[in-house]
């Protein structure tokens, strides 16, 4: 295929997406968008020859999407819209700040867990089944979960989830697995699926600024957003997605308010042993006033802890010795909150083991692996860390030739492992809206288009963000009528399986 022409370019603008595929080279950057003398004061066969090469250089600027994130969500829409035969002729650049390479040629070492894990809903698997990608995550390196047991730190009511409350086929609540082997999944996925044009992914590249396009005599690029990148070139879209996380620039770019709070929180997470691997398909949680901790089972006997927690306290975690950090981690599931602030005020590893193991001798032997998890033994080293939590929310996730997704969108605290599920949920919807959109022959970039995706997706987030966001002030106090009137809630739901059912479902994302 020849350079383009401009009147190849004027065809392919009056055309819906998708029609780049005939006309334009293949991906090639250029920041030289024509100059002044290239619009103007030449005639004949200079004027043309100019004019072909200026647009040959803008055409291969252009892309129908340009994806910025490749994180979970990021790399999800780009495999989502490649599988789909109506949207699998868009011409997609994904761009990442950061290098992609490890996560691409990620080889798992048996002994090692990386301390990002998700629990993935089963109607996150499903969707990644469907488009292909589930194929190609390491099945040995995931854990689904059957049994959910969450209880109140302070006052002990407990709720108890089971395969039965989800009603589905193989009754799996969730499945855990890491962060990376879903990106490797992703990337190895739009790797060896042939698709043409195959997607650009363009990694260790960051998003320096984002403007609008340029007129061109009678080409108007002037709605399209022009993305100016660290490598010097400059790529425009006719649809932008920002999957770039909670400070997204793609958002800032769009002047979308996200409105939300910090939770003067952090998320400790660690990878664990456990002393004996007999019950591997149970979550575990339970809600202190300083914030939840959850225990969630990986393959091979270990276990993934989430401790939300005060800065303070999680900034010792990290700083204890291993053993000590177990013991605690322990005690967390074990004791009274006055116990536990009594032993995280402890250094030294030998105390807080023996002090542990005297107020522990007092719990019943037959409550361990029933009402509390088996103990944790070892934490994985280098692999504690913590990361502050929020929750916020945009209030739109369109606008003119743009869509956030995931994160961008969206951030939540993660209590009830939702986060990278909502972005799927976005996924799927705005997957399906460009879709539509293709094969009616609309520009994918149109607001009214994308306002469809936003209408869709926005209230089933916002009830979800809702409930975590109450459920976390519910718990995150020892304020004894509080604690009174949530007991109570909690046993009256315990009692009532077809609420409990209600939850499972909203939960699972069905
Ligand atoms: C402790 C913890 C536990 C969690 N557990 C769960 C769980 O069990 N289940 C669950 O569903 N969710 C969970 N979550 C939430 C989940 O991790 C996130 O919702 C999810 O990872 C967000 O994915 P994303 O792709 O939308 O955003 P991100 O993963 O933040 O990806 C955004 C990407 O954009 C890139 N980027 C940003 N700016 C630029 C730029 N200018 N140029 C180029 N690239 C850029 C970044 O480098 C990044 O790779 C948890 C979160 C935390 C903190």
């Amino acid at each position: 295929m020849g350079f383009c022409t401009k009147r190849a370019i004027l065809r392919m603008r009056r055309g819906g997406a998708g029609l780049y595929r005939e006309y334009l080279p293949g991906p090639r950057f250029s920041s030289t968008l024509p100059s002044e003398s290239a619009r103007g004061g030449q005639s004949g066969t200079e004027k043309s020859a100019t004019d072909s090469s200026a647009y040959s250089t803008i055409a291969s600027s252009l892309y129908d999407v340009v994806i910025v994130g490749g994180g979970i969500s990021g790399l999800s829409l780009a495999a989502g819209l490649k599988s789909s035969h109506y949207t699998s002729n868009l011409k997609i650049a994904l761009v990442e700040g950061m290098s992609l390479a490890s996560a691409k040629s990620w080889s798992p070492d048996p002994d090692r867990y990386s301390n990002r894990v998700s629990s993935i809903t089963p109607a996150s698997q499903r969707y990644l089944s469907q488009i292909g990608v589930w194929d190609h995550v390491y099945a040995e390196r995931v854990q689904p979960y059957d049994d959910m047991r969450v209880w109140d730190g302070v006052s002990g009511a407990r709720i108890h989830f089971d395969a039965f409350h989800l009603g589905t086929e193989d009754g799996t609540i969730a499945y855990m697995t890491e962060n990376l082997n879903l990106q490797h999944a992703l990337l190895s996925h739009l790797n060896d699926s042939p698709s043409d044009p195959p997607v650009m992914i363009l990694d260790n590249t960051k998003v320096e600024a984002i403007t609008k396009g340029q007129k061109f005599d009678d080409l108007d690029l002037s709605s399209w957003p022009a993305l100016k990148l660290s490598t010097g070139d400059t790529i425009m879209a006719r649809l932008l997605i920002g999957a770039d996380g909670v400070s997204s620039p793609v958002r800032q770019f769009a002047n979308i308010e996200s409105r939300g709070w910090d939770y003067n929180q952090h998320g400790l997470v660690a990878s664990l042993d456990m002393e004996w691997d007999d019950r591997q398909r149970i979550a575990w949680q339970r809600f202190l006033p300083t914030g939840p901790i959850a225990l969630l089972p990986m393959p091979d006997g270990k276990a993934s802890v989430v401790w939300s927690t005060t800065p303070k306290y999680a900034a010792h975690l990290k700083s204890v010795s291993a053993g000590a950090f177990c013991t605690l981690v322990n005690a967390a599931f074990r004791l009274g909150m006055v116990d536990l602030e009594y032993l995280m005020s402890r250094v030294d590893e030998e105390d807080i083991r023996e002090d542990f193991e005297w107020r522990d001798a007092r719990l019943p032997i037959e409550a361990e692996g029933q009402q509390f998890p088996v103990r944790v033994v070892e934490v994985q080293e280098g692999s504690r860390a913590s990361f502050p939590l929020r929750m916020r929310h945009c209030d739109t996730y369109v606008a003119p030739r743009i869509a956030l997704v995931g994160d961008a969108a969206h951030t939540t605290h993660p209590l009830a492992g939702q986060g990278l599920n909502l972005g799927q949920g976005d996924v799927v919807s705005l997957v399906r809206v460009v879709e539509k959109a293709s094969q009616q022959g609309s520009d994918i970039g149109d607001e009214v288009v994308l306002q469809e995706y936003w209408a869709e997706r926005y209230p089933v987030n916002h009830v979800m963000l809702g409930i975590i966001d109450k459920l976390q002030k519910l718990y995150c106090t020892d304020f004894p009528p509080i604690v009174g009137i949530r007991t109570v809630g909690l046993e009256v739901v315990e009692s009532l399986d077809w609420v409990k059912k209600m939850i499972m479902k909203q939960a699972a994302g069905a």
